[in-house]
């Protein structure tokens, strides 16, 4: 990498953290873009809130925005509405994203607001240690869940999907060079493009082992276009989880539309 996307900023994610992957894939997505002549580098914003992964912003050499916790996406669509010439990013947890923000990713998904955003799906609370998100597994223990919890977990891609996401897709953190692809396919996406990264938090819950053998990436034969089949596709979470771009189409943006 010929470009130094990296800050001096001491990095405090545990050692082996899966945010490290995270990181990695979007800086080499970002440069390659950069060097192929995709975007300017001082086109490129990244926006991050509060939690373990948002730390991210702290450790990218690029016009980065911290905004509150769950807020990343007003302050995304902001960005892009002042200035439609920017390639836009965010990055969020699965507690910020889909319990302090649900409602803010509800109607980016339904503006189809041109922006990217990443969700670091860990399945619970990193930052504050350990509590359950709503993408936490039935049954799941932890700070806020002594005896485990009682809730069915939400199925983000199926929320997206039904409220009009225009491209909605799933990474492994620890798949680097896929995550990178599907990172920079959602940036050349024009309109609202929504990635769940599965990541284990190896420190409160370690998932390495559980996602060895389920995790599969789609064949290239996907028909990315067939909204009824990407429905059925995303609810297929239980012996086999697959991994990819679940659907992609275009749409006028909340931002061109604006505008006009
Ligand atoms: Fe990473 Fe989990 Fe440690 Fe947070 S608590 S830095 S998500 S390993």
């Amino acid at each position: 990498m010929s470009l130094n996307l990296s800050t001096k900023a001491k990095i405090t994610w545990c050692p082996g953290c899966t945010n490290f992957a995270i990181l990695s894939a979007f800086q080499k997505a970002v440069s390659e873009m950069i060097e192929n002549g995709e975007v300017e580098e001082k086109n490129v914003v990244a926006v991050s809130g509060i939690g373990c992964g948002s730390k991210i912003t702290d450790y990218l050499n690029m016009n980065t925005f911290t905004s509150l916790h769950g807020r990343e996406l007003p302050a995304m669509t902001g960005i892009k509405s002042a200035n439609p010439s920017l390639l836009v990013f965010g990055f969020s947890g699965d507690g910020s994203t889909y319990d302090e923000g649900v409602a803010h990713l509800v109607h980016a998904a339904r503006r189809n607001s041109d922006v990217n955003f990443f969700v670091h799906d860990n399945q619970l609370f990193a930052l504050t240690t350990g509590q359950a998100t709503p993408t936490s597994p039935k049954g799941f223990k932890g700070k806020s869940t002594p005896s485990g919890s009682i809730e069915e977990p939400m199925n983000p891609l199926l929320t997206m999907l039904s409220l009009g996401a225009t491209f909605v897709a799933r990474a492994n953190a620890l798949d680097i060079e896929n995550t990178k692809k599907i990172m920079q396919e959602a940036a050349r996406h024009k309109g609202f493009s929504f990635v769940d990264i599965v990541q284990p938090c190896i420190t409160l819950f370690d998932t390495r082992e559980d996602y060895k053998d389920k995790l599969y990436n789609l064949d290239e034969s996907y028909p990315t276009d067939d909204f009824d089949f990407a429905m059925r596709k995303v609810q297929e979470r239980g012996e086999r989880i697959p991994l990819g771009i679940f659907y992609k189409v275009e749409k006028p943006t909340f931002e061109e539309q604006l505008h006009q």
